[in-house]
């Protein structure tokens, strides 16, 4: 079954644009930098996260392949095949009645079935058939097996065509097996085949990606069940944790081994029927997952037994719009934030060992809160707010708005610090879309990154290791999900006497 899911071989293509940073027209003399390469890949890939791998010098990036379910054609479509069958026969049938008769215990030519009992030479005197044994078929009585078989077929697509109205032709079946081949979706798509692209799967994969090429060097995990949400590998390197609406499942980086899987059903604080998982992260030892359900129900799983349990249930607030978790690894705590509509959001910080909420603020905030995440040290919370366009720096455990940076250049999305916590990096979603680099020492607004498309949302930012490489998820929501992954090199600021990172202050 395996031999027929047949894999997208990649052909990646980085199509690079080098461009030189250009100062831009107003005062704020901001540095407009263009991606040093932007990487799309082939088919109907859509990519939802981007996370750093292991090494520090890879990405690992979902696919989410559109794939036709052969198994799911051949379920939906099985009268129309069974009739195809049929009118095959009946040619067959046809073509046997017309044609020269075999009598029956003499030898004939086979293919024009001309007599051959006064034909002495090693040819077929009416084709010219070169007459080997094979080619010298002896006349048999009449087979009726056809005719039987094409009865058959007939009484089945006859007992479809009376009694479809009350025969459904999807249902569990057509998910029993996933044959999926992303190639012949491709081909479908390209040629108007819509009675094969209808028969949609998606075939996820985690594959890990070459920034400086774009090439996929290595696929990890192939699995059928999704859409995965997010992923984060342990800090051993050793596995790799995703997460789905419904499950979270552990994968060993080497071999991509499934090492562990525990879902969402039966868990006795979900809000049933429907209260996906919406947050997840892994502690380092990436024993525990920690998961927020949509209902509000944070959670702490252990991978290795399965034992699940309700460590906070953000109340009174009930359904909230956005729920981050971060394990602060320094602290040993975990960071849970949410914000329930435009004007008010929450922060408080458990800790595994007392099992507690040891700190816990609230505050508010113009928009909603699009963006939030913790320096490494835990000293400070970054909140971006969309509708205000600002940035607040607050104390986690007091909520004290340390300082607020202004950005008013649109909307703020996603948030990004870089490790020597000097540069914050905020999307802008709607208007210009664009990672913006805010200095946090001379708090300024420094450069602005931009797509290479204006209809791409920067969905995700990811900062190397190397501190100077920024690599951005673009995704196109309007066109089905398109995806392109971007990758800017920050030296660029260095010769516009921007401060470079790492540099003594
Ligand atoms: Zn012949």
């Amino acid at each position: 079954m395996l031999a027929l899911v047949l894999s997208l071989l990649p052909g990646l293509f980085g199509q690079a644009s080098f461009a030189q940073p250009e100062v831009a027209a107003d005062d704020r003399a901001t540095i407009i930098i263009h991606p040093d390469a932007v990487f799309t890949y082939p088919g109907d890939t859509w990519i939802r996260n981007i996370h750093l791998a292991s090494d520090g010098e890879h990405i690992y990036v979902d696919f989410h392949v559109g794939s036709v379910n052969l198994w799911a054609v051949l379920v939906f479509y099985w009268p129309e095949i069974v009739g195809v069958l049929f009118g095959l026969m009946l040619l067959v049938m046809l073509w046997r009645l017309i044609r020269r008769k075999r009598i029956i215990g003499q030898p004939h030519c086979r293919r024009c079935n001309y007599l051959l009992i006064k034909a002495q030479s090693d040819r077929c005197p009416e084709c010219g058939l070169l007459l080997t044994p094979r080619n010298r078929v002896i006349g048999r009585p009449q087979s009726w097996r056809i005719a039987l078989a094409a009865s058959l077929l007939l009484a089945i697509t006859g007992g479809y065509l009376a009694g479809r109205a009350r025969l459904p032709r999807e249902g569990a079946v057509s998910d029993w097996f996933h044959w999926l081949s992303p190639r012949l979706y491709d081909w479908a798509w390209h040629n108007g085949q819509q009675w094969l692209h209808q028969r949609k799967a998606w075939l996820m994969k985690i594959v890990e990606i070459d920034p400086s090429s774009g090439r996929v060097t290595r696929t990890m995990v192939q699995r059928t069940r999704g859409p995965i949400m997010g992923m984060q590998p342990t800090r051993d390197g050793d596995s790799i944790v995703i997460w789905t609406p419904t499950e979270v499942a552990q994968y060993s980086t080497e071999t991509g081994r499934l090492l562990a899987e525990l879902s969402l059903e039966g868990n006795p604080w979900a809000y049933q029927p429907c209260d996906p998982l919406k947050m997840m992260t892994v502690d380092p030892d990436g024993q525990t997952v920690y998961v927020a359900l949509y209902s509000g129900s944070v959670q702490a799983w252990d991978l290795a037994t399965g034992h699940m349990q309700e460590i906070v249930k953000l109340q009174p607030r009930g359904m909230s719009i956005y729920i981050w978790l971060q394990y602060l690894a320094g602290q040993n705590r975990l960071a849970i934030s949410d914000s329930l509509a435009q004007y008010d959001f929450a922060h408080r910080q458990w800790d595994p060992e007392s099992r507690s909420i040891v700190s816990e603020f609230a505050g508010t905030t113009s928009g909603a809160a699009t963006g939030i995440l913790l320096t490494d040290d835990g000293s400070q919370l970054f909140l971006t707010d969309y509708a205000a366009s600002l940035v607040q720096i607050r104390d986690p455990d007091t909520g004290t708005v340390l300082d607020t940076i202004d950005a008013a250049m649109g909307d703020l999305y996603a948030a990004a610090l870089s490790a020597d916590g000097r540069r914050f990096f905020a999307t802008t979603w709607r208007r210009q879309p664009a990672i913006h680099v805010c200095d946090l020492v001379a708090k300024r607004w420094i450069a602005e990154l931009r797509g290479p498309v204006t209809q791409f949302h920067i969905r995700q930012v990811l900062l190397m290791p190397d501190g100077h490489t920024v690599i951005a998820l673009g995704w196109n929501s309007t066109q089905g999900g398109i995806s392109k992954i971007m990758v800017y090199d920050l030296d660029q600021l260095a010769e516009v006497g921007a401060t470079p990172p790492n540099s003594e202050q």
